[in-house]
């Protein structure tokens, strides 16, 4: 039986952020909420503190980094989210792209080697795979939604080394379903490439009860795929990404924590 700690996360400073943004997307970020916000935009409003707990919010993810290091898995219940932020612009409630930044900052640490990051928030991580679909030290998978937001992700995006796979899935899928694509294709996929650390964007958008999209999952499957990934690497580091039925949204972190523990 593990123990639950939590903690406080630092800021994440903006020499990281450059890893994996441009300076000007970073300076436009802090210039909008400097003048009391706006929207980065049409889905990503933000007031004037957003920019400082974004800052947090992608330093989470280097913590979390951190303590697998250490020995322990480690759930970043951070917001806002990162996977649609592209190295130059905000989009889909996204800022900064916590996982590619948490995927870099592993990969300048020198035991660690490659890193797996796997996607099953329903819908797909544009901005993560197009920072770091260029890196084969990095391989990217998602099972998401489509045709769905944001429109990528087709199985024909493979990334410049073959690091990336997609794995598109119609609305309508319920856990029989979505369970068997994660089996036979994500397990495989992560497994072969043998990553020194695995990052999961944790979005919980896919649940039954989630108003923005179709995926009928439960509580469980979240469950079951934090299991699976235990056993392929005993430690690794989540991620909150979406979720916007707050009661699932609640049942779904209970269920992967309690798995953790
Ligand atoms: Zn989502």
């Amino acid at each position: 039986m593990n123990v639950l700690n939590w903690a406080e996360p630092r800021s994440a400073t903006i020499t990281e952020l450059e890893w994996v943004h441009t300076n000007e997307h970073i300076a436009h970020v802090k210039s909008i909420c400097d003048v009391g916000g706006g929207y980065l935009d049409p889905d990503t409003p933000v007031c004037p503190e957003s920019y400082v707990i974004a800052l947090k919010s992608a330093g989470a993810w280097m913590d979390g980094v951190d303590k697998v290091f250490n020995g322990n898995s480690a759930f970043v219940l951070s917001r806002p989210p990162g996977h649609h932020a592209e190295s130059d612009r905000a989009m889909g409630f996204c800022l900064f792209s916590n996982a590619a930044l948490a995927a870099t900052y592993a990969l300048n640490q020198e035991h660690i080697n490659k890193v797996a990051i796997f996607d099953w928030d329903v819908h797909h991580g544009n901005g993560t795979q197009h920072i770091v679909q260029t890196n084969q030290d990095i391989v990217y998978v998602s099972i998401h939604q489509f045709p769905f937001y944001p429109g990528t992700g087709s199985q024909m995006e493979k990334g410049d080394h073959d690091n990336v796979l997609n794995i598109p899935i119609p609305s309508g899928y319920g856990s029989n379903e979505y369970r068997q694509k994660f089996d036979e294709k994500v397990v495989p996929f992560i497994q072969k490439f043998s990553p020194d650390l695995i990052i999961i964007s944790a979005g919980f958008d896919a649940h039954r009860n989630d108003p923005l999209a179709g995926i009928n999952l439960e509580a469980e499957d979240f469950a079951y795929m934090t299991k699976r990934c235990q056993e392929i690497q005993p430690n690794f580091l989540l991620g909150l990404e979406g979720g916007y039925n707050l009661d699932a949204l609640e049942e779904c972190c209970v269920a992967v924590v309690n798995e953790l523990v």
